[in-house]
This record gives structure tokens, sequence and C-alpha cells, in this order.
């Protein structure tokens, strides 16, 4: 595989979160995901979680400074040998020009660029019946991807339930789904521009989808082999 770190992008619900842990437990990468850092602030109680819940509990994004200041501090543990898959961050152009200057101050290179297509229905029904494993943070969808054994998390065996998310409500869904188109549709732009893009369809269960992005990686890496 290309060496270097990736990131995936998606909108909510096409299931970056699942697939950068399968990255994690199959390919040996360190997961940055910004929604879970922020939901872990949260629940230490920390200012910057109850600061973030203000804008998460309106469906809005995170200032880029605080959102950037969180990452390079989140970088600054991660030894650079260990590849990262960002998840859910770059969100704003702003944000990927920051990731730009982060991984050149840390030595690091972005190798691809991965985003999961997803149609908008299939979204709204995923997340309006969101589930998640207490133990592995695995997201299933109840009404299209669920587990194999009811409650059962297909993937440690965990327990899984209704995901309680305070940003799952309709109205905040709906509002996510916009902020994305208004503000991250540019940042795939950006990424498309510099030719590191690749468009992978996040339909079909969680080991196909997986497989999909390994299949594409590898093909990368033969490519700059043959370079
Ligand atoms: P996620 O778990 O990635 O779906 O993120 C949940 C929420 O956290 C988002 O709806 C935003 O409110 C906030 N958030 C996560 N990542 C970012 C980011 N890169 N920039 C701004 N806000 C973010």
């Amino acid at each position: 595989m290309a060496e270097g770190d990736l990131v995936l992008m998606g909108p909510p619900g096409s299931g970056k979160g699942t697939q950068s842990r399968r990255m994690v437990d199959e390919l040996g990468f360190v997961q940055l995901a910004t929604g879970d850092l922020f939901r872990a602030h949260l629940s230490q109680g920390t200012e910057l979680g109850k600061l973030a819940q203000t804008y998460m509990s309106k469906g809005q994004y995170v200032p880029d400074d605080i959102t950037v200041k969180m990452v390079r501090e989140r970088l600054a543990d991660i030894p650079r040998k260990t590849r990262i898959a960002f998840d859910g961050f770059p969100r704003t152009v702003a944000q990927a020009q920051a990731l730009d200057r982060l991984l050149k101050e840390c030595g690091r290179s972005l190798a691809a660029v991965l985003l999961l297509d997803v149609p908008r229905d299939e979204l709204l029904k995923r997340l309006g019946t969101r589930a998640t494993c207490s133990r592995c943070q695995t997201v299933y969808s109840l009404a299209v991807r669920p587990p194999k054994v009811p409650g059962v998390c297909d993937h440690c065996g965990g327990p899984v339930s209704a995901t309680a998310r305070s940003d799952e409500s309709p109205e905040v869904v709906k509002k996510r789904l916009e902020v994305y188109e208004t503000e991250t549709r540019p940042v795939i732009e950006y990424y498309e521009k510099r030719g590191v893009l690749q468009r992978v369809s996040g339909v079909g269960t969680m080991d196909e989808i997986g497989a999909r992005l390994t299949m594409l990686l590898d093909r990368r890496k033969a490519a700059r082999a043959a370079k």
C-alpha cells in the first residue's frame, strides 16, 4: 500500500466511521475522527466538549479554529510512522488547507482521499434508524444494515442498541445534510482538482464496501510502484 495518510469523506450516514474503524483493525491505521473527539470531550465534561455540543446539537459545524486546534493536539500524540485515517475531517475548505499545513509541519503526507457515495434517500433511512455497538462503536442501520444476530455486534460480539445521539432527530439530520452540501461539497472539489480524490460506492454490506476500499488502495499502491 502507498505510504501516507488517508481522508475518508462522505455525508452523514455514509459509513465513513465504520470503514475507518475497519482500517484500524485490518490495516493498522489510527483513526482520527473529529466527531468522536468532540463526543469524548463532552462525556468528560470539558469546556471544549460543552462548546462543541452547542453546535452539534443544532447540526452545525464547530468553528474551524476550535476544530483545527483539537486536531493539531491529537496529531502531536501520533507517531510519524503510524498511518492516520482522518474521519469527518476536513469538512470545510479552510480545514483542508489547515490539514495541508499540519501534515507538512509533522513531515506527513496525504496518500488519498476516499469519498463514500450514498444516495440521499438511503442516508435518511440509515440516519433515522442508527444503532451502535457500545463496545467497539461499529454503527449499524436497523433498517438498511442490521447486525446478523439482533442486538449483537457482528464485529466484536458486543451489545448493539439504538443510538441516542442528540443530533439524529429528523430536523437536525436535515440540517446536517444541508450543511454538508454547502460547506463540504467544496472540499470534494478541492481534492478533485488535486487529483487525489477517489469515489467509492457506499452502498452494500460493511464487508463489500470495505473490500472496495481495500482494492482501491491496493490499486493505488500498484500504480505507485509501477512509476
Ligand atoms: P460526526 O460524528 O463526524 O458525524 O460529527 C458529528 C458532529 O460533530 C457534526 O455534525 C459537527 O457538529 C461536529 N463535527 C465533527 N467533525 C467536525 C469538523 N471537522 N468540523 C466541524 N464540526 C465537526
